[in-house]
């Protein structure tokens, strides 16, 4: 029942919020901040198609090149990033991506993959997935042919069989002898959090690919594979399978993605914000050192600053907008600071913005 006690307390608080959203505008109409100005409507791109063009984390020079020639041969932007990072999920010598990656701390290989379609918005991801080589046509697969995002652990696992994946052990010797090298400087003491142990930060060899590319067409298209920290916890998933943080896109926009320390980036959801940054009229490399400017100060734990406050681990972001202008961002700017790119002027690395200079490494 609509009583007069009711009615006049939904106008109440009515007026209220009505009051409260003029008295805000009225605020910060009276007080001028140096805040982004957010152009009237979204950023759009109304040219003629500008792929392709394929760009990647440091370790995807060959990845790029696969997809950029897939993409000129008429394939499209998703054939060709998944395409492109197989070549890293299937190569033993890259331990951070697929088979030969790094293991957990019980010595199993445990992947996180994900793939976004930005023609469609469709995405799939899986997390903590064991025995499969190639967890992004695994994510593809779950993106295509089911109606969910996200499988994890032995439900990824046993979908992956159903589909005629096979079964493989992932570990490789060199992966298995570092894992045991590990497993010895382990002090029966040691805790999760000890600072000692969590010392991965600048000297850490971040790997994982991402890839993003813009086909002929102007479709956009995303992935990003890894097998995660090295001796994590077992389940631990990072930002890489997380479809906002690891990797988004948008055909109207553009694609993003990320390397380095996940847990840093999942806080930010880092390829999303990026990529709405650019919506509203950021520059793919502005959208990308922005987005570090907000891990910065969202970190907070003195376990993870350095002596002058700054993050002492590495992350990266890579953005291609739909109008084929790339940026690149990292925090640390070692000799990996760099961005895989395959265009109509050939396969090479672009250096990345970074914030601070890395003085060890
Ligand atoms: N981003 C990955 C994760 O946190 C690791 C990396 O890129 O090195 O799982």
């Amino acid at each position: 029942m609509w009583t007069r006690r009711r009615f006049i307390q939904t106008m109440t608080s009515l007026g209220s919020l009505f009051s409260a959203g003029w008295a805000v505008g009225r605020t910060s109409r009276s007080r001028p901040t140096d805040a982004v100005r957010f152009p009237d409507r979204p950023w759009r791109y109304e040219g003629p198609p500008r792929g392709p063009v394929a760009v990647a984390s440091f370790n995807g020079l060959q990845a790029v090149q696969e997809a950029y020639e897939r993409m000129k041969a008429g394939q499209s932007a998703l054939e060709a990033v998944l395409a492109g990072v197989q070549i890293n999920e299937l190569d033993p010598n890259d331990n951070t991506v697929g088979y030969g990656g790094l293991p957990n701390a019980l010595g199993v290989v445990e992947l996180d993959a994900a793939v976004m379609d930005g023609r469609t918005w469709r995405a799939g991801a899986v997390g903590a997935l064991q025995g499969i080589k190639t967890p992004s046509a695994v994510a593809r697969v779950i993106m295509e042919r089911t109606d969910h995002i996200f499988l994890v652990g032995e439900g990824a696992r046993r979908f992956a069989l159903e589909y005629g994946f096979s079964n493989e052990d992932l570990l490789t010797p060199e992966s298995r002898q570092r894992w045991l090298e590990w497993r010895d400087r382990l002090n029966p003491r040691d805790n999760y959090l000890e600072p000692e142990q969590r010392d991965v930060l600048i000297d850490y060899p971040d790997g994982t690919i991402h890839v993003s590319a813009l086909d002929l067409r102007g479709h956009l298209a995303a992935v990003t594979s890894t097998s995660g920290l090295p001796f994590k916890i077992p389940g631990r998933v990072g930002d890489s399978p997380i479809i906002g943080a690891g990797l988004y896109c948008d055909d109207d926009v553009g694609s993003a993605g990320s390397t380095g320390r996940g847990e840093a980036n999942i806080k930010i959801c880092g390829a999303h914000t990026i990529v709405e940054m650019m919506r509203w009229g950021m520059h793919p490399q502005d959208a990308c050192i922005e987005a570090l400017r907000r891990v910065v100060s969202t970190t907070k734990e003195k376990r993870l600053l350095d002596d002058q406050g700054r993050p002492r681990f590495q992350l990266k972001f890579y953005a291609l907008r739909k109008d084929g202008v790339f940026g690149c961002s990292a925090l640390w700017g070692t000799q990996d600071a760099r961005m895989a790119v395959c265009d109509d002027r050939g396969p090479r690395f672009v250096d990345c913005a970074f914030l601070y200079v890395a003085e060890r490494k």
